[in-house]
């Protein structure tokens, strides 16, 4: 019999019941260190008392309106990503796909709105993530995504990842948008070179390509910076943004430039909840906390205390490890043993971490974590890793 929940997750048989900064408690009062966040969700940690008190607070005056009025606190957190980045405008969403699904349309709207319709072409590379929706499945135009699903949305070419000759060659005057994330995430903690993503912005301008960046995941300061593209120095035209930004509410955003934006008039796009009172209060307090450059210094300095132990584990399991990579608190461990077998072992040492592609565990903590938590961090990721070699 089916079960009552659609049995599309492979879950962990783990429940929790309450969390506190990086620390989770299950229903049977076991502790468990979170360096998955929810999956870079939790940016500030399990019950931030700010975020707290910005949803209790919200909560107890109103809680959702629907975009037919004024709502002050999406104009409030707008004007604070405006004033923090590259962008114009800002569009609220409840998720990361939704966030690519406006991406995507608002591209094609701009070239219609040119007089090339037909310029409908977007690249993307291979090990991208850009949601489930059908566009968002077909973006990324993964195998194991994409199966039964067809037909596929068109208008997608599928490049290496950070092939910048395979780049050149494909851009044309039929290209619309270059689709990227700065740092994968699913895929295996993959950053794209500063060189590159620079060399990226150039040729797009040249072929008079738009540049969308995926931050979902590597943005809302995880890899240091406020924004991955940062560390590059340059900026795109649309930015796709969600996970950290709510700190664990759903919420998304797309950031665009006034002229990207230019075909979005009334009527053109919208969503029943995007942006609603509940979620602004929330993403507004983790701006104000992930936006002053001295939290990003502490994301900074916590991410070479966790990046150096790490490097440490590589050096005492050679077996277990062959890397570390990723930005800041964007990390990954390259496994030699299945990644999953790490994973498992850090349920038995009661240590949280993710798999991704490329057999790599990933590990995106709270950007809030304590110096003696990553010091803990690394002596459970030790256990797992002599746990998985014992076996
Ligand atoms: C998680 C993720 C998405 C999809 O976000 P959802 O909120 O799950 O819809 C898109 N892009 C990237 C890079 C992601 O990590």
């Amino acid at each position: 019999m089916i079960p009552s929940v659609l049995p599309t997750y492979a879950r962990a048989p783990l429940s929790f019941e309450s969390g506190e900064g990086s620390w989770l408690t299950t229903t049977d009062g076991r502790r468990f260190l979170d360096l998955g966040a929810g999956i870079a969700v939790n940016a500030l940690g399990h019950a931030h008392p700010a975020l707290v008190a910005a949803l209790t607070g919200q909560a107890n005056k109103l809680w959702h309106v629907s975009n037919l009025y004024e709502i002050p606190g999406q104009k409030a957190l707008a004007d604070k990503l405006v004033a923090a980045t590259f962008a114009d405008t800002v569009f609220f969403t409840n998720s990361g796909t939704e966030a690519l699904e406006l991406s995507v349309k608002m591209v094609r709207k701009y070239w219609y709105e040119k007089g090339q319709p037909e310029r409908i072409e977007i690249i993307t590379f291979e090990g991208s993530f850009h949601g489930r929706s059908t566009a968002a499945i077909a973006a990324s135009g993964s195998e194991k995504m994409v199966k039964g699903f067809g037909p596929l949305m068109p208008g997608f070419t599928h490049l290496p990842f950070g092939d910048m000759e395979a780049l050149k060659a494909a851009l044309s005057d039929k290209t619309a948008a270059v689709l990227i994330e700065p740092v994968q995430g699913e895929g295996g903690i993959r950053p794209l070179p500063d060189a590159d993503l620079r060399a990226m912005r150039a040729l797009c301008d040249e072929a008079g390509a738009l540049l969308v960046l995926d931050e979902v995941q590597c943005g809302m300061g995880r890899t240091g910076k406020l924004f991955a593209h940062e560390w590059a120095g340059v900026t795109p035209d649309i930015m796709m943004v969600a996970k950290g930004i709510g700190g664990g509410f759903p919420l998304g955003a797309v950031l665009a430039t006034e002229s990207a934006a230019g075909g979005m008039v009334v009527g053109t796009h919208g969503s029943t909840y995007g942006g609603n009172p509940l979620g602004c209060a929330v993403g507004g307090a983790v701006m104000d906390i992930v936006s002053d450059p001295d939290f990003l210094a502490g994301v900074n300095r916590k991410a070479s205390h966790l990046r150096q132990g790490l490097e440490g584990l590589v050096a005492i399991h050679p077996d277990i490890f062959e890397d570390v990579r990723g930005v800041g608190l964007m990390l990954g461990l390259k496994c030699k043993p299945t990644n999953t077998d790490l994973v498992k072992a850090g349920y038995d040492q009661h240590v949280l971490t993710v798999p991704a592609a490329d057999n790599v565990v990933r590990l995106l903590p709270a950007l809030t974590i304590s110096d003696d938590d990553i010091s803990t961090a690394i002596e459970k990721l030790d256990a797992a890793a002599a746990q998985v070699k014992g076996a």
